[in-house]
């Protein structure tokens, strides 16, 4: 092998070397892709196809490629999920349309409320497998987040994450994903009123439920498309957060093809810990991630990649930590989140004590990073983060990765 493509990537050298992981990731990611999503009757759903999709179904039922732009304003923008109500529409054709197509939902199996109003849901697909997707109302401001799951499962086994504990069952595809924010619109009665004003409590949009979305990155950056169109829901990239554990070269593409919000979830400040937490880490080790962040577009003072620290009491906390981190990320326009551990059932770690967090927090601030402790949300109906999990239903369909 040519010494070239084994030596470390920087800063400087990014492209080509991380083509060929790119190509890898994509290919064995496909190998998880939802199944068909047709109905057994043979309907196709119209949520999650892109405009060029959505044309070529119409025009093989010989309609015109205006109805388009007429659909997709009354899918995305209007909500509605039975033609009957697309009143631009003459009835015969809506006849027609109900006959071929569905506009679907994910059923919620279970929604729970905590008492800090946070709600989670479990959405059912039709293959039966099961994500969890989370409400996060600002406690002040009339908006909050949508914390929306990427995978069922994850393969990635972070020590410390719930999720990291059911093995990847398969990716969502983009109506799926797409369908969590919907099917949680249609729970708030957020779509536009007849008087045209905008939703807003459903205002971000954060990828940071199940599964690692860059190892599902065909079928995020379909859905995130169609968020982000402006004819439709219309969210803009910068009300929209994608976190990763770190998967390198994915993070290039991310940034050149959607330019989302960065959230990196670091965890760690030396390979040995970071190895044990994120095992990920032993392929794309921190010196890498931190280049990989350097080298997001768009990333200035207003455009900070976010770094997600959970908090660890004894394990990853202590101030010697903390400076190695302003370390890390000097020069970077970056702010730290640090999450104070939500345990779940089966968790080996505690929480940091209050002090433990309050030094950490101060020292980081104190190197001019901004350093909020982000209050545990739902933690009484497991809603918080890194909380999730889902029974894997076995059956027809259901496939377990185990790596
Ligand atoms: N797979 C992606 C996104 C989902 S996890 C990622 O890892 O970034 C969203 C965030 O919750 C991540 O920062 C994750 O490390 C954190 N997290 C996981 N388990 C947690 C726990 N038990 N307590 C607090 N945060 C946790
Ligand atoms: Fe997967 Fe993220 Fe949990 Fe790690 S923290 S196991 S990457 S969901």
């Amino acid at each position: 092998m040519p010494a070239q493509v084994t030596r470390a990537i920087t800063a400087s050298e990014p492209a080509e070397l991380t083509a060929t992981e790119r190509d890898r990731i994509l290919a064995k990611s496909a190998l998880f892709d939802p199944p068909n999503p047709a109905l057994p009757d043979g309907r196709r759903d119209l949520v999650g196809m892109n405009r060029d999709e959505l044309g070529a179904e119409l025009a093989a039922i010989g309609e015109a490629p205006f109805r388009v732009k007429q659909l997709w304003h009354w899918i995305y923008h209007q909500g509605v999920t039975d033609f009957e109500r697309m009143s631009s529409i003459a009835k015969p054709l809506q006849r027609k349309l109900a006959e071929w197509f569905i506009i679907g939902r994910p059923d919620a199996a279970m929604v729970q409320t905590s008492t800090d109003q946070t709600r989670k849901f479990l959405f059912r697909f039709r293959d039966g497998q099961e994500a969890e997707t989370v409400y996060i109302p600002d406690p002040v401001e009339d908006r909050g987040a949508v914390c929306i799951s990427s995978q069922i499962g994850c393969t990635l086994s972070c020590r410390f994450c719930h999720t990291g504990t059911q093995t990847l069952v398969r990716n969502l595809g983009a109506p799926e994903i797409v369908g969590q924010f919907m099917a949680v619109r249609d729970s708030y009665g957020e779509w536009p009123s007849p008087k045209g004003e905008t939703p807003r409590l459903l205002s971000t949009i954060v990828l940071m439920g199940m599964g690692e979305p860059l190892y599902n990155y065909a079928n995020v950056a379909r859905a995130m498309r169609i968020v982000m169109d402006g004819e439709g829901i219309g969210l803009s990239r910068r009300r929209i957060t994608l976190s990763t554990s770190g998967v390198v070269p994915m993070m290039d593409r991310c940034g050149e093809e959607l330019g989302l919000n960065l959230a990196v979830s670091l965890h760690a400040v030396t390979d040995d810990l970071r190895d044990e937490l994120v095992p990920l880490n032993r392929k794309y080790p921190i010196k890498e991630l931190i280049a990989a962040c350097r080298r997001y577009p768009g990333s200035s003072n207003a455009r900070r990649i976010t770094f997600e620290y959970v908090m660890l009491k004894g394990v990853n906390d202590s101030e010697a930590e903390a400076h190695e981190l302003v370390r890390l990320i000097a020069g970077l326009p970056a702010k730290v989140n640090l999450i104070p551990f939500n345990p779940w059932p089966g968790s080996h770690y505690e929480p940091s004590s209050r002090s433990a967090l309050d030094r950490f927090a101060a020292i980081v601030n104190d190197a001019g990073f901004s350093a909020p402790v982000r209050t545990p949300r739902g933690r009484d109906i497991l809603a918080a983060c890194g909380q999730l999990r889902t029974e894997t239903r076995r059956g027809r369909g259901a496939r377990v990765l185990t790596t």
